[in-house]
């Protein structure tokens, strides 16, 4: 479906005698622009006879903009003279003569009533002139075949309507109920936004849509593909930062999101220890270095405050050495600088293996919602 909706008039024009801040342009303006965009969630086609608020355009072109439209609305306020009159408040559609528009003028001008509360019922009109239709717009419209009306939102020389409507709050509460008014009378149904699931990056970050609910996980850790990730209130992934899980440890989120387990970290110029199932180590720690001079992590047992202190041993530090032998320190001097460097070192270790580790994790997001998306499409079949 496809509707045309015209701002009434151009620049400041029609000055309210009951409060000089409106003018019925610019509230016509604003309230056009809105029933476009909440028409456009129902999936509605919407053009606007002007693009540019403040240049004039002829009546019977405004209506004739419409040709292919199910629909031509032209939004203004009304009034009586030009001076202030509380007594007179009521909406009215002023519907083509061909009486096209008459059932939608007839709940648009109802819809108005009703969410202004004005004083006086709505009311539908025709006005014939000597041409066809008095209103050069539905003129305009008719011709090209356009169900055509004007509808007015009440009056600017009432000083409750005038003040109602200088709310931005009411017009987008005026425009959200048109639209709604206007879906209803041609059977549209809002589509349902489509459901997120899995990772998506977003709002400069990423997010983990659940698929049952399509609701990002809040609050909250979830655990994908054996690496456990928190998100922040906001559903955002939480990256280089500590989280206390729900047994009060310490846990610290790696670059790529994940859950460090069996690393070093380095927070703030310290040194931590991240054991194997990603909770802080606390207590004291014997380091001792291999035959090649790689410092390990051995499996010790001090006595902390009389209690004999838990360590871990770290298998993979010392497979990972085996396996990059190129990394071992060969000379003399090299060794030397060892000793004093070893938080240093461990930081930039840390750094390149995070950084590969990012790449491999949005390699792996990719994929995943590659998979995903087959499968869904899979099951649309
Ligand atoms: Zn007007």
């Amino acid at each position: 479906m496809k509707i045309c909706i015209d701002a009434g008039h151009y620049g400041r024009y029609n000055q309210s005698p009951a409060d000089r801040r409106y003018y019925e342009s610019e509230l016509t303006w604003r309230l056009h622009l809105l029933q476009k965009r909440y028409l456009e969630e129902y999936g509605i086609e919407v053009i606007v006879t002007r693009e540019d608020q403040k240049k004039d355009l002829g009546l019977y072109s405004r209506g004739a903009a419409s040709r292919g439209c199910a629909l031509f609305i032209s939004d203004h306020t009304n009034a009586v003279g030009t001076v202030v009159n509380d007594e007179v408040d009521y909406p009215a559609a002023y519907c083509a003569i061909d009486g096209r528009a008459d059932g939608i003028g007839m709940a648009l001008a109802q819809c108005v009533e009703q969410v202004i509360g004005t004083g006086q019922q709505a009311r539908i009109e025709h006005r014939r002139g000597q041409h066809g239709d008095y209103y050069g717009v539905l003129r305009g419209a008719t011709a090209v075949g356009t169900p055509g009306l004007i509808l007015e939102n009440s009056f600017h020389t009432n000083t409750r309507i005038t003040r109602w409507l200088l709310e931005e709050e009411n017009v987008d509460r005026l425009a959200r109920a048109q639209a709604e008014t206007i879906a209803l009378y041609y059977n549209i149904i809002k589509p349902l936004p489509e459901k997120k699931s899995g990772w998506v990056e977003e709002d400069g970050g990423w997010r983990f849509y659940l698929g049952n609910t399509g609701e990002p996980v809040r609050n909250d850790w979830y655990q994908d593909g054996g690496d456990w990730y928190w998100f922040d209130g906001a559903g955002m992934m939480i990256q280089n930062d500590w989280k206390t899980g729900s047994d009060g440890r310490w846990y610290f989120l790696g670059s790529s999101g994940a859950m460090v387990r069996s690393q070093w970290v380095v927070w703030k110029g310290e040194l931590y220890r991240m054991t194997g199932d990603g909770s802080m180590y606390q207590g004291a720690i014997c380091l001792q270095s291999d035959e090649k001079g790689a410092l390990l992590i051995q499996k010790a047992v001090p006595e902390v405050n009389g209690k004999k202190a838990v360590t871990e041993t770290e298998p993979e530090v010392n497979s990972r050495k085996k396996g990059q032998p190129e990394t071992v320190p060969n000379t003399e001097g090299q060794k030397k600088d060892l000793p004093g460097k070893i938080p240093e070192a461990g930081a930039d270790r840390q750094q390149k293996m995070t950084g590969k580790t990012v790449l491999r994790k949005q390699k792996e997001k990719q994929r995943i919602r590659r998979v995903r998306k087959k499968k869904n499409k899979k099951r649309r079949v």
